[in-house]
């Protein structure tokens, strides 16, 4: 059977972006050809060529959701920091890479890629923090590439426990980090192009000559964006990290914050100036209390997108992450109001608003707007297509697509998605992968593997004192362990 070079999807609602991101609705049919969308108009004609026709009425076609920060590797440890702070997920979920080998690695992250795509993301920013051995790193990219997810992978010089009791990391960077980094920058993009390198960078705390050092060299090996955390605050410090990286003469547009929390409105005006963006998590910041998430603070707004961070916290789609951002402004809005004995006569902030932050704004954060984030003609092909007649989208689908989208959709509604021209997902079902030999995998094969891995983990796990690593965490950051208390009176 010869391969597919178009796909055609007809009679679907398309949602649009115009000018000023405003989003109109176009009930024609969009034709694919190779990975670009190459005709949007009404009975477009069935190519020649061979075609792969999906009928899409009753259909929403949106452009596939972006997701600007994520550690894409950690499924195998999914569900165990729902009721944790950053400091105590820090130890357990962040430095518990040290115990995956490299093949874990491997279906953690593909497990990660999965998830993603089945909620309707055709691309992320992944802050890949398991760089805990020379194999981790490619076996991640190899994962990624085979999901066929579109991604930029942010390689990340990442501390490696060698001990934990007590907490200590391996000093400096591993042997292999630079020469490692020179040759996946040589090879990349992986996947037909759709996975690009980055630059996962944290330490701050490193000789000022040291850090320009890494970001110039990076930049001149040709990584895509340099994505760090930021989260002014107690943990941390009251310091900004825009400022410092302004000072060093390193902000630019593929400079990418996570989380921004807390960040000074100086910090907002440098990097508006530098065309630097935010990538804002709510979920994991209204958890582990990294301050109010910023996606829709005014200074702020212009530069931001979404990210799951963590979808060993919360899900991994973007949806909740627009529904979550939305609702959370709304009320903070709504609240000095109460407080006041009134009630606002309007919402302040809008649906399609918190849909631009998942697409078309997350193109602007990865710099990629011209190729993706939106639907027209030219523009990679990235879609998510949402059954409009499922119980949840009934009637919403037909009044107003992108409000049926934030407000009432879930990942169950997510029909189809194509990534690069590419069917991942059909009719509800993601299709089959394949695997570190190249063998073919579906969803369930993947899944006895990621089981059959997390008890492997799971007993390194169950032998570590996480409470003493938590504490020692304190000592190693020089945070001030005043800060960490159980109520507001202590
Ligand atoms: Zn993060």
């Amino acid at each position: 059977m010869s391969i597919p070079t178009s796909l055609l999807l007809k009679n679907g609602t398309l949602i649009l972006h115009g000018e000023g991101d405003c989003i109109k609705f176009l009930k024609e049919d969009l034709l694919i050809v190779g990975n670009k969308i190459v005709d949007i108009k009404p009975n477009i004609e069935i190519p020649e060529s061979n075609t792969v026709v999906l009928d899409c009425t009753g259909k929403l076609v949106s452009p596939g959701f972006i997701d600007t920060h994520h550690h894409v590797w950690q499924t195998q440890f999914k569900g165990r920091h729902t009721n944790d702070t950053l400091l105590t997920y820090l130890p357990k979920g962040n430095w518990t890479g040290s115990l995956c080998t490299s093949e874990d690695v491997f279906w953690g992250q593909l497990g990660g890629c999965l998830e993603s795509i089945d909620g309707g993301t055709t691309m992320l920013v992944d802050h890949a923090n398991i760089t805990q051995g020379p194999h981790h790193a490619p076996n991640a990219i190899t994962a990624t590439v085979s999901s066929g997810i579109r991604s930029i992978f942010g390689y990340c010089d990442t501390p490696n426990v060698t001990s934990w009791t007590p907490l200590t990391f391996a000093p400096g960077t591993p042997e292999y980090f630079d020469s490692q980094l020179a040759d996946l920058a040589k090879q990349q993009p992986f996947g037909d192009g759709r996975v690009q390198l980055g630059l996962s960078f944290d330490s701050f705390h490193l000789p000022k000559e040291t850090v320009i050092e890494c970001y110039e060299r990076a930049r001149s090996l040709g990584v895509k964006l340099i994505t760090s955390h930021y989260v002014r605050g107690p943990v941390v410090g009251p310091q900004s990290r825009v400022e410092l990286l302004d000072t060093y003469g390193l902000l630019g547009p593929d400079i990418l914050l996570s989380h921004a929390s807390n960040a000074t409105p100086n910090d907002a005006v440098l990097l508006a100036k530098a065309n630097a963006h935010v990538s804002v998590t709510p979920d994991t910041e209204l958890q582990m209390a990294h301050g109010f998430p910023v996606s829709f603070r005014d200074d702020l707004h212009p530069l931001c997108s979404l990210g799951v961070d963590c979808h060993t916290t919360n899900s991994g789609d973007i949806l909740t992450q627009m529904r979550l951002a939305l609702q959370c402004a709304r009320g903070a809005y709504n609240q000095p109001f109460v407080d006041a004995g009134k009630n606002p006569n309007t919402v302040k902030h809008t649906v399609e608003a918190a849909y631009n932050l998942g697409t078309i704004k997350g193109a602007r954060a990865v710099g990629m707007e011209s190729q993706i984030g939106s639907i027209a003609v030219g523009k990679l092909a990235d879609l998510v297509i949402f059954d409009g007649e499922s119980p949840a989208m009934i009637c919403a689908a037909a009044h107003d697509p992108v409000a049926a989208i934030v407000m009432h959709a879930s990942v169950r509604d997510v029909d189809t998605v194509i990534v690069d021209g590419k069917i991942r997902k059909r009719e509800g079902k993601l299709l089959a992968v394949s695997g570190l030999k190249g063998e073919e995998l579906q969803w369930k094969d993947v899944a006895k593997k990621l089981l059959r891995s997390r008890i492997r983990i799971e007993a390194e796990y169950n032998k570590i004192d996480m409470r003493s690593a938590a504490s020692r965490m304190i000592d190693l950051w020089h945070m001030r362990p005043e800060n960490f208390v159980d109520s507001m009176a202590d």
